[in-house]
């Protein structure tokens, strides 16, 4: 096989038919019968365009579930998708996307706490209540006007008959402890236990993992592989001829190419004798193709054979100083014209 390019002749002579008498007239001020392609192609560059046809949608690699359950309310924050909407989200993103899916949601009991939601006080032991410091526990204490003796001892001087003064007791009921030698303790009312100071009477904390629900979301995620690119072709020209990467989509169902099995065949050996010429520009732009192409291959992301399509850059002249470009993209057997910046 052989590069088959058509001939600038042919390339002019296809601009030339379709061309506008406006276009004719401005770029030669002359009639398009008397306009001819050997006056008027100055010079003509050969290069070579490399393209594929890519995967641009998503690929499901995997499904799994997230690794920890969520709580309901950070499950709130989580847009979900059904299998064909996860699809058409995955195809606008690039590179490794995680959905998650609603249909796989499901309640499951939290771990932490065994689904109770509440993870019982150790100060109390969940009884919402605590013993008395104050009284340990008796409600009572000893009463602190008669030391606990429940009276009161006073004093009055006697004179007996023989004129001596002497003292004797009285013996009162203490008026603080009613005589019953202890007071209520004013810490407990008397009951002994008081509302635990931790829990402040709950008996038990919120489990921290579930905040108390007892129960947690778990779902699953599915995962994609989105390309990078998300172009229909992946395309490869030299630098200066990049700009005709955008009619690519329009111009490939309507050109032929030479095609090239896979990014194996694109080295100097195989590319060279098809081509019949070589330089540093055709070697960078084999070496940028073939490392673009095996990764995408790798990822089996192509989608058909490589094509190798011949570029002709015709530049031409009409009347004094009318400078104009012309470009023709695929070989003799199928190729488009395309005039850029053509007045
Ligand atoms: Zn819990
Ligand atoms: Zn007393
Ligand atoms: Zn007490
Ligand atoms: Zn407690």
């Amino acid at each position: 096989m052989s590069f088959k390019s058509p001939t600038s002749d042919d390339v002019f002579n296809r601009w030339l038919e379709k061309a506008k008498g406006g276009s004719i007239k401005k770029l030669y001020d002359m009639d398009k019968e008397k306009v001819s392609a050997a006056e008027s192609v100055k010079n003509v560059n050969k290069s070579v365009i490399f393209v594929a046809e890519v995967e641009t949608t998503a690929k499901k690699i995997d499904e799994k579930p997230i690794k920890h359950p969520l709580t309901f309310k950070k499950t709130s924050d989580i847009v979900f998708y059904k299998p064909e909407s996860a699809q058409v989200y995955a195809n606008k993103k690039s590179g490794k996307v995680e959905v998650p899916l609603f249909d796989t949601l499901k309640e499951v009991k939290c771990k932490k706490c065994g689904g109770t939601g509440k993870i019982v006080c150790k100060v109390c032991n969940g009884k919402g209540h605590q013993t008395c410091k104050t009284c340990k526990g008796s409600g009572r204490l000893k009463c602190e006007k008669c030391n606990g003796s429940g009276a009161l001892i006073h004093e009055v001087a006697v004179v007996d008959k023989e004129g001596k003064k002497r003292k004797e007791q009285l013996k009162q009921n203490c008026p603080e402890c009613f005589g019953e030698q202890k007071t209520i303790c004013p810490t407990c009312g008397g009951l002994g236990e008081h509302r635990c100071d931790e829990c402040k009477g709950v008996g038990a904390h919120h489990c921290d993992e579930c905040r108390g629900a007892g129960t947690l979301l778990e779902f699953k995620q599915a995962i994609f592989q989105s390309p990078k690119e998300k172009e229909e072709y992946a395309v490869h020209a030299e630098k200066r001829y990049e700009f005709l990467k955008k009619d690519i989509p329009e111009v490939m169902p309507l050109v032929a190419g030479i095609k090239i099995k896979s990014s194996a065949e694109l080295t100097k050996d195989k590319i060279e004798p098809i081509l019949g010429y070589y330089n540093e520009i055709v070697d960078k732009l084999l070496k940028d193709s073939k490392n673009e192409f095996t990764k995408l291959e790798k990822e089996d992301l192509v989608k058909s054979p490589i094509q190798m399509l011949p570029l002709l850059h015709l530049q031409c002249e009409g009347k004094k100083d009318k400078k104009f470009d012309i470009f023709s993209i695929g070989t003799e057997d199928g190729f488009r014209v395309l005039d850029k910046g053509v007045p």
